[in-house]
């Protein structure tokens, strides 16, 4: 079934991608996303996924930093565009933020204090949408509680393990997962009800209903630190900005899969390929239509 070309994730399959912005909008128009990750030592993964956002066309984004006040970085100096804030101040205040997209996890942790901020993330703003990575998907295959407020949200959820986390999610290790990587695609989606990113060398897109499909971009370059980070937060990027989920999730993974194939033409990889050249790259494609 992998040769079936109807499975196969590539440019034409994603069309709403290349939609041009319509003159009559404004920064209310393309979405508010808050991004719950980068614990002290973690910051940069924050940041990634942040950056990521701004440059895949967010209207807004609120870095949700997982520490508390005084924060170590008042702000992402490269791009003051992001508002960065403690977690707790965002989750606070994220109805008069009108906050409609959460990324979580990236570089999140997973003591207490993680635990406690993403469990507000789910139970919160059911109408949000999420997408969990990371330390996210570690804390949400272990927490029962975590487990049925995700399944209660209405928004979009969207989960996008790698195989190691796609274990965790199954309870199971990550050679069954490796062993048939579009069962434990369906499988995950099936239990969370959710949007699946199973990532890796042909990356699996299932939906909440069993619909999967196999990515056709991307190469070896991308096995590097913080290209997952950037993922999150450019599928958080396009769901805020309202794209259907179908799209904006096959979208989301062929566009980063394609970034990484231009760094590789233009001699930026595969070897020493980095996680911010792939949201630029990204947004070169997004632009070129
Ligand atoms: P993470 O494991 O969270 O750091 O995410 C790594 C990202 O790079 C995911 O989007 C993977 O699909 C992608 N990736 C890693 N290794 C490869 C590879 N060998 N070929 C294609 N994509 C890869
Ligand atoms: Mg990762």
């Amino acid at each position: 079934p992998t040769n079936d070309i109807g499975h196969l994730i590539r440019k034409a399959d994603v069309p709403s991608l290349f939609q041009s912005r319509k003159n009559d909008t404004h920064k209310g128009s393309y979405g508010t996303l808050a991004v719950l990750a980068g614990a002290p030592g973690m910051t940069g993964a924050a940041l990634l996924a942040s950056r990521a956002a701004l440059l895949t066309g967010a209207g807004k984004i609120f870095v949700a930093l997982a520490d508390t006040p005084p924060l170590s970085l008042p702000c992402d100096p490269m791009h003051p565009e992001l508002m960065v804030r403690d977690a707790a101040g965002v989750l606070d205040a994220a109805d008069a933020l009108g906050v409609d997209t959460w990324v979580a996890g990236c570089g999140l942790g997973t003591d207490d204090a993680a635990k406690g901020w993403l469990t507000r993330v789910l139970q919160e703003r059911p109408d949000a949408n999420v997408v969990l990575d990371a330390d996210a998907l570690t804390l949400l295959g272990g927490d029962q509680v975590m487990q049925a407020a995700f399944r209660q949200r209405k928004g979009i959820k969207v989960l996008t393990p790698h195989p190691l986390e796609a274990s965790r999610l199954l309870g199971s290790d990550t050679h069954a997962v490796q062993a048939d990587r579009i069962a434990a695609a369906c499988a995950i989606a099936a239990r969370y009800g959710a949007w699946v990113v199973l990532k890796g060398s042909g990356t699996i897109v299932c939906s909440p209903s069993g619909a999967w499909r196999i990515n056709t971009s991307g190469n070896p370059g991308l096995a590097t630190a913080g290209t997952g980070d950037v993922l999150s937060g450019m599928l958080g990027a396009l769901l805020a900005q309202g794209l259907l989920p179908e799209e904006a999730v096959a979208g989301g993974v062929w566009l980063h899969g394609a970034a990484a194939d231009r760094l590789v033409e233009q001699g930026i990889g595969p070897i020493g390929l980095s996680a911010s050249e792939v949201a630029q790259a990204a947004r070169w494609i997004r632009n070129q239509g």
